[in-house]
């Protein structure tokens, strides 16, 4: 089903991230984890792009089992930052192929150890939406959005001119970057609709569940801790489980205020934790219905 429809019913959706695994040794305990966040029953499941390495094949075979054995509606994503226009029409004939009916549409973070662009490739996503609309117009697209700004944006409103951009180019909706502070959430939906953007916001929410992942979420976001949570990180983060539980809680509690708050796309950003995407959506059981 495409997410576009999944996400006009009239209900709170509850999506899932996984990533593919990073090295041919990960696959099978990837394949578990999967297994058992799909067995959860997610509004749809997405599945990241390891940008340019080898192990981007996964993708496209995690998104068709996540469809076809456990049927639960799955979003591919797909960056353009590091491959060549023909390895980008090489991963949507394989998508088409696999019957992927949803890509999330990304630039990708720019390689460090490579010059970027080259000739043949994308220098936005933009343009990757343009191309999948050109040889693959049944998909239904998504992007990304950036409540705190994208970190190379030169404002937060040219920012958006470029996120008005991507719809007006086929976005039927848009994910946004983690959060920690809901009115940072809350302010941003403001300024998207107020510069004409309509398609439905899904709010990304990452639980920290461990303290290693902290410096590293915002070293790669950029966004703000609140001092409410780094005093959780300090009290419970030498303690996994301790720190596991209170993750859960933070996560939990951000949704229901993004919830009574009118908000209905949730998506939780994994990290391929079925006990995490468990332990939030049994907390929000009445809730979701
Ligand atoms: P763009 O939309 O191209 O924006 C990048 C920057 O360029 C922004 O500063 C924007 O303002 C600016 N810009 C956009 N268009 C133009 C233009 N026409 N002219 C000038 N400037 C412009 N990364 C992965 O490698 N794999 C993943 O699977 C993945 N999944 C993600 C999922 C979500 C929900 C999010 C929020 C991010 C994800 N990322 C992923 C990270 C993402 O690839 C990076 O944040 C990347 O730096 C930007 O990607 P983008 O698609 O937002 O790029």
């Amino acid at each position: 089903m495409k997410i576009a429809e999944v996400l006009k019913e009239d209900k709170i959706t509850l999506s899932m991230e996984v990533f593919p695994p990073k090295t041919t040794a990960g696959v099978e305990s990837v394949n578990e984890a999967v297994k058992k966040i799909a067995a959860l029953k997610p509004d749809f499941m997405s599945v990241t792009y390891g940008a340019g390495g080898g192990t981007s094949k996964y993708t496209v075979r995690i998104a068709k089992d996540i469809k076809d054995a456990y049927e639960v509606n799955s979003l591919a994503h797909l960056t353009c930052v590091s491959s060549t226009k023909e390895t980008i029409e090489e991963r949507l004939s394989e998508m088409k192929e696999a019957g992927i009916e949803n890509i999330l549409a990304l630039r990708g973070d720019i390689p460090q150890e490579s010059e970027f662009p080259l000739p043949n490739q994308f220098h936005h996503a933009i343009e990757l939406i343009e191309e999948i609309k050109r040889v693959a117009p049944e998909m239904c697209i998504g992007g990304a959005c950036y409540p705190e700004g994208h970190p190379e944006a030169g404002s937060k409103a040219e920012d958006i001119l470029h996120i008005k951009e991507k719809v007006d180019a086929g976005c039927a909706f848009l994910t946004t970057q983690m959060f920690f502070d809901n009115s940072i959430f809350f302010n941003y939906l403001y300024r998207l609709r107020e510069a004409g953007i309509s398609v439905p916001i899904i709010a990304g929410i990452m639980p920290i569940t461990k303290k290693a992942q902290v410096a590293r979420s915002i070293q790669l976001s950029g966004c703000c801790v609140p001092a409410r949570f780094k005093a959780i990180v300090d009290w419970f983060g030498e303690e996994p489980p301790n720190m596991k539980q209170a993750g859960i809680a933070y996560a939990t509690e951000q949704i229901i205020d993004l919830i009574a708050n009118g908000v209905k796309h949730i998506h939780i950003y994994t990290m391929n934790d079925p006990e995490v995407a468990g332990g939030i959506q049994k907390n929000l059981s009445e809730i979701l219905g």
